[in-house]
């Protein structure tokens, strides 16, 4: 459809009062992601930030494998929802996919970065040998909120030796502040909450 993708994104997620906590207005995309044209548009949407030469974004938006620079070499996802987007904008762009995952998860050596939540800390790990140095990086998860994870993903993908040439997301909570915490990086989101 010709929808704008923001009001697309909008018209089709769920908002959930107190979800996980009281106080937190949970921005549920899993409707988005069900739904085959929102979810191709979403991953569309994701992949275009990276793409500063229009040559590179019409390889990007083609819908068969032509080969060209997509203007990143690998998509890094983040634990858990990421994973959903992640893999399907490195197939749509013909690069590899790489996990950021939560401590514990990952079988072999890791880099590993420590962030701050409201209670408490959490850890967030990259296989050490996942990234090459100079490597170009996309970085992709659902929803920006206070940043904090992105910020610690984007850390171990630097200390890895990646180059983060965009942060996208679904969903930007605005009033979070989050994009602040990832300066100097370009974040791309397709709907601002
Ligand atoms: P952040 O505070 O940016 O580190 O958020 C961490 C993760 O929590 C993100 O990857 C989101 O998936 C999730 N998240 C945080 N706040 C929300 C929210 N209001 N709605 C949906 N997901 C959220």
């Amino acid at each position: 459809g010709t929808e704008p993708l923001d009001e697309l994104i909008a018209g089709l997620s769920v908002d959930v009062p107190d979800f996980p906590n009281p106080g937190v207005l949970f921005r549920d995309l899993t409707p988005v992601f069900a739904d085959g044209p929102a979810f191709r548009r979403v991953v569309e949407g994701l992949a275009a930030p990276a793409l500063e030469d229009p040559r590179a974004a019409a390889v990007a938006h083609a819908d068969d494998g032509v080969p060209g620079d997509p203007g990143f070499d690998v998509v890094v996802g983040v634990e858990a929802r990421g994973f959903l987007l992640a893999a399907a904008v490195a197939l749509r762009a013909g690069v590899g996919v790489v996990p950021v995952r939560k401590a514990g998860k990952l079988p072999r050596e890791c880099v590993r970065a420590d962030y701050a939540l409201e209670y408490g800390t959490a850890t967030v790990e990259m296989h050490t040998d996942s990234l090459r140095r100079g490597q170009r990086v996309l970085l992709v998860d659902d929803v920006l909120a206070t940043g904090g994870t992105l910020a610690a993903s984007v850390a171990l993908v630097e200390e890895l030796g990646g180059v983060v040439t965009a942060v996208s997301v679904v969903v930007e909570l605005t009033a979070l502040e989050g994009r602040e915490r990832l300066v100097p990086h370009a974040v791309h989101a397709l709907w601002t909450a």
